[in-house]
């Protein structure tokens, strides 16, 4: 499974931003960041690299910002370095603008879609329940998170987990979760399918995808 093995929390103030890791949590009195905004570790107060802002008290050079706008895209998704590589490689070799292309790969893993259609409090909680068997993909039963989504693909929690106490409290909780125009819902089937690729627009967080294309093309 790809993810970040630290304390989801940490990352955040690494980042010196919301990076909206744990669900719920992150919404709450309970979010670390909110309550320390300084960056993790024994320099995080004294403002060094990652306080709040990310740049620190002194004048970061272009590859720095470039490194942080690469490693914030990889935590927010979950990704590992080699995976993230791919999927730049990817997009390059693709026709259109490489980094949108980049979080359009990145926005059509299977963790992510469960995620937008509300069906997963955070990605990692969305990768957890694809680990665990939940999700079929057009009919078939698929336990792997970063499976990337084609247009006219159908995500749908698999009959025999409808019953499970999760699924069963789902609905008014995912109800409230607005699903982004490029993917369709429906709760009483408990399903969703990719009607079309994401607008830059319509991908949300501050990911800035021309300093990751910058970073990968030094
Ligand atoms: Fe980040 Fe969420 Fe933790 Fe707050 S609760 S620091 S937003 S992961």
């Amino acid at each position: 499974m790809a993810k970040n093995t630290g304390p989801a929390c940490k990352l955040c103030r690494r980042e010196g931003e919301k990076l909206f890791l744990k669900g719920e949590r992150c919404y709450s009195a309970k979010c670390a960041f909110d309550r320390r905004s300084f960056a993790p570790g024994q320099h995080g107060r004294s403002g060094g690299r990652g306080g709040r802002g990310g740049s620190g008290t002194g004048r970061e050079s272009d590859y720095a910002k470039q490194l942080r706008a690469k490693q914030k895209a990889r935590r927010v998704y979950g990704v590992f370095e080699r995976q993230f590589r791919r999927y730049y490689a990817k997009a390059l070799k693709s026709r259109g603008i490489t980094g949108l292309m980049l979080l359009q790969i990145l926005e059509s893993r299977l963790d992510n879609v469960v995620y937008r259609l509300g069906y997963a409090s955070s990605r990692a909680q969305a990768r957890l329940l694809v680990t665990h068997g939940h999700f079929i993909v057009n009919g078939r039963r698929t336990d792997v998170p970063s499976m990337t989504l084609k247009v006219g693909d159908v995500v749908a929690v698999r009959e025999g987990s409808h019953g499970a106490k999760y699924f069963q409290e789902l609905p008014p909780f995912a109800e409230n979760r607005n699903t982004p125009a490029w993917l369709g819902r429906d709760l009483k089937s408990l399903s969703g399918s990719v009607l079309r690729l994401p607008e830059r627009a319509e991908i949300e967080g501050s990911l800035n995808e021309q300093l990751i294309v910058e970073y990968y093309s030094r």
